[in-house]
């Protein structure tokens, strides 16, 4: 802890305004003995359960957002700074910001999250964007409804099955909430906006390598999840790796054996590594690093000797079961950022500090508009729930998270009108580029009537699955927790 005297307050510099660094930032700038500095490299705190919401129109970016400065407008100890911190000097205590001046710290806590991992093959990614930021999901969702209006134009039938193919790499929770969405989407929402193509016509493949998909859930709530998918007529393809992505397929390989899928909308749910800042943290300090990048932190979530610096949410390697780091989900970012603040608090106190623990309040994933899966432990035989009654868990957790949020009750409304409607209002296409590259434009149409099926001259995806136990991939051991204020016991 710094070098406190009895009238200069302890500096806690805060880099990253996720979850865990806003968890921190809340409690920590309620205390009078702190000068608080929170540094995010965007100026908002950004709502990453609902990302999905808008990569598929449900929800337009600003609904899931809340600009950081307006979070702290009333707390007179706390500074908010737009910067990207770059560097790191442990001996004078301070963070070098890309842009700037170094800032100075007392007190360091490292929450910068994680980003995509393409597992060494970075050259997919321009063909097979990932869902982390804002970004991502206008990315994704311009790719899905500009897939779409290239098939309605397109004339040759082998390439408007292209079109009309999408594949989901990743059976973790945000892939098969992407594929479940994208299912909704396709038979439901725009059934009935084409003229050529009929919506309903195109296929929805979920690749996940290990043998099912939710692997952090008990096989009952996987076996559930994957029922649920294909009834929204997603394809679920467990056991095959992707080996290969191009602009127009992607290459699997299952037992051994490799198979082209014809696709022009591949998207990545299925790899994290730690950001960049992890890395520099770890070579200034010399602390230890995970297979994904993540600062292996001890039992109060500091790095082995440096005391100061502390490491919360998705950026840390922090140890929870023998065989098992804590999940990268909201709750371990949101329990270790309050634990960290308290932690701070004690050690100015004088008092001593217990090591954190985790505690599991769950997991929720929803598939399509109105089914999920839970596994809540602490429900008993009820936190184990498929369907509808899953949905309603799910929209009760999330709901109760937006709480803080400006808009929420706005949101909260437009989210449940489009649910009831079936609508998914956001569905602009902006970005570049704004026209597909069409190859044999079809004329417009005259009437009404939908074209065959799209599916037509495109080699089917084989049926086989289930393999030799293939790599595990992040996706796959991540699980999600979110139900704070159903637990017993939430964080404060
Ligand atoms: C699509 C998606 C869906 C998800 N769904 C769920 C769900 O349903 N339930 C659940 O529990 N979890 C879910 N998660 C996981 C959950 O969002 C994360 O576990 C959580 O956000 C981790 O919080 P964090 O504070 O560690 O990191 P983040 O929330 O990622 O925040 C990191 C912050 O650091 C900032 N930053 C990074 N580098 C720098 C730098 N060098 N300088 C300054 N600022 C920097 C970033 O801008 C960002 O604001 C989902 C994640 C995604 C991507």
């Amino acid at each position: 802890m710094g070098q406190n005297d009895s009238d200069r307050r302890e500096r806690v510099l805060i880099v990253g305004g996720g979850f865990g660094g806003l968890y921190a930032a809340r409690r920590l700038s309620r205390d009078d003995r702190v000068d608080l500095t929170l540094v995010d490299r965007r100026n908002f705190h950004l709502f990453q359960p609902l990302l999905y919401q808008v990569a598929t129109g449900a929800l337009s970016p600003g609904e899931i957002a809340q600009p950081l400065r307006s979070i702290f407008r009333k707390r007179p100890n706390t500074t908010v700074l737009l910067g990207e911190a770059v560097a790191l000097d442990p001996v004078r205590r301070e963070v070098g910001m890309s842009d700037g001046g170094p800032i100075s710290y007392d007190t360091l806590i490292v929450a910068t999250g994680v980003r995509h991992s393409y597992f060494g093959h970075d050259e997919w990614a321009p063909d097979a964007p990932g869902l982390k930021s804002i970004d991502d999901a206008t990315e994704i969702r311009r790719r899905i409804l500009i897939a779409f209006e290239a098939a309605e134009r397109e004339a040759d039938p082998v390439r408007r099955a292209e079109w009309m193919t999408f594949v989901v790499v990743g059976g973790g929770p945000t892939g098969a909430e992407l594929a479940g969405a994208l299912g909704e989407i396709a038979r439901d929402t725009l059934k009935r906006d084409f003229r050529s193509i009929d919506p309903t016509h195109a296929q929805i493949v979920l690749v996940e390598a290990m043998d099912r998909i939710l692997p952090p859930y008990p096989k009952g709530r996987s076996a559930s999840a994957r029922r649920q998918l294909e009834h929204l007529g997603v394809t679920v393809r467990t056991g095959t790796k992707v080996v290969g992505i191009d602009d127009r397929s992607v290459r699997l390989d299952v037992d051994g054996v490799e198979e082209r899928l014809p696709a022009r909308t591949v998207l990545w749910a299925a790899g994290v590594q730690a950001s960049s800042f992890a890395r520099v943290v770890a070579d200034a300090t010399g602390a230890g690093t995970d297979r994904a990048g993540r600062i292996v932190v001890g039992p109060d979530l500091s790095i082995p000797g440096h005391p100061e610096i502390f490491v919360v949410g998705d950026v840390a390697g922090q140890a929870w079961r023998k065989d098992r780091p804590v999940p990268g989900v909201a709750q371990g970012a949101i329990q270790g950022g309050t634990y960290v603040a308290t932690t701070i608090g004690r050690r100015l106190a004088g008092e001593p500090t217990p090591p954190f623990r985790y505690s599991n309040r769950g997991e929720v994933a929803i598939i399509g508009r109105l089914s999920g899966v839970t596994d809540i432990p602490w429900l008993g035989p009820f936190g184990r729930q498929g369907g509808f009654i899953a949905w309603l868990l799910w929209l009760g957790i999330h709901l109760t998270y937006l709480i803080g949020f400006a808009n929420r009750i706005v949101v909260v409304t437009r989210w449940a009108w489009s649910f009831v409607t079936h609508g998914r209002g956001s569905r602009l296409i902006t970005g570049q580029p704004l026209l597909p590259p069409i190859e044999e434009p079809e004329p417009p149409a005259t009437h009404g009537g939908a074209a065959p099926p799209a599916t037509e001259g495109r080699p089917e995806p084989s049926a086989k699955e289930a393999g030799p136990e293939p790599p595990a991939t992040e996706a796959g051991t991540k699980a999600r927790a979110m139900a704070p204020t159903l637990a017993p016991d939430p964080p404060a």
